[in-house]
């Protein structure tokens, strides 16, 4: 894919976590891999407003190559791309029912076996700490081990994927997996699925996907 449709293709896909509800304002960011470098939203832009020669290509050390002032959340994309070779596209959001769990500082476990979507059977919420800062990479980079999604105390959501389609995809189901079990938590007390449970539906998830691509 060239340059200029990789950038089409992430301000499309920014454009599309606000009108799904995922993002507002300029809450949020999002990346994709364009060859060795990386190609990343700019910082403190809305993205109503965004054009795609406000996109920054980034060396996967966090310079800028091409255009201004990345994201202020540069440093977990690059620490992202450069740990996690099959994933082609990061993206956070600051989304309702993702966020609400975030602020209550809670890992959502197997409440629904979708979860297995991003990657196990919990997603991990990192303790609060401020953003833009190395400390939140390090505790996102440890959240996402083996996952495709994190929560960020206080903070928000981040879902990764082998391409930016995945990617949002991802994080449709986490964000819905969190009204689940935001709302469940009203009205009583969740049944989580056991280990058991979760390794079965990985095993029919293969089968699935088999059917899905033929
Ligand atoms: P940027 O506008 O710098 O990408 O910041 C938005 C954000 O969500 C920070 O966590
Ligand atoms: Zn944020």
């Amino acid at each position: 894919m060239t340059e200029r449709t990789l950038r089409i293709e992430l301000l499309d896909t920014s454009r599309r976590m606000v009108e799904l509800g995922l993002n507002r304002g300029t809450a949020g960011n999002a990346s994709v891999r364009c060859g060795g470098d990386i190609l990343i939203t700019p910082s403190a832009v809305p993205i109503a407003e965004m054009s795609e020669q406000d996109i920054v290509l980034l060396a996967t050390d966090g310079k800028v190559l091409q255009g201004r002032k990345p994201s202020s959340e540069w440093r977990f994309h690059c620490d992202i791309f450069n740990a996690r070779p099959e994933i082609g596209a990061v993206l956070h959001m600051h989304s309702a029912f993702a966020t609400t769990l975030a602020c209550l500082g809670k890992d959502v476990p197997a409440v629904h076996y979708h979860i297995a979507i991003a990657g196990g059977d919990s997603i991990r919420c990192t303790p609060y700490t401020i953003f833009g800062e190395q400390n939140l990479s390090d505790l996102a980079l440890e959240a996402l081990r083996d996952r495709k999604a994190c929560l960020l105390g206080n903070h928000g959501m981040i879902a990764l994927g082998k391409d930016l389609t995945e990617a949002l995809s991802v994080a449709q189901e986490v964000e819905y997996l969190c009204e689940i079990y935001w709302r469940a938590l009203q009205a009583g007390e969740p049944q989580i699925l056991t280990a058991q449970q979760m390794f079965e539906v990985k095993q029919k998830f293969v089968d699935y996907k088999k059917r899905d691509e033929t």
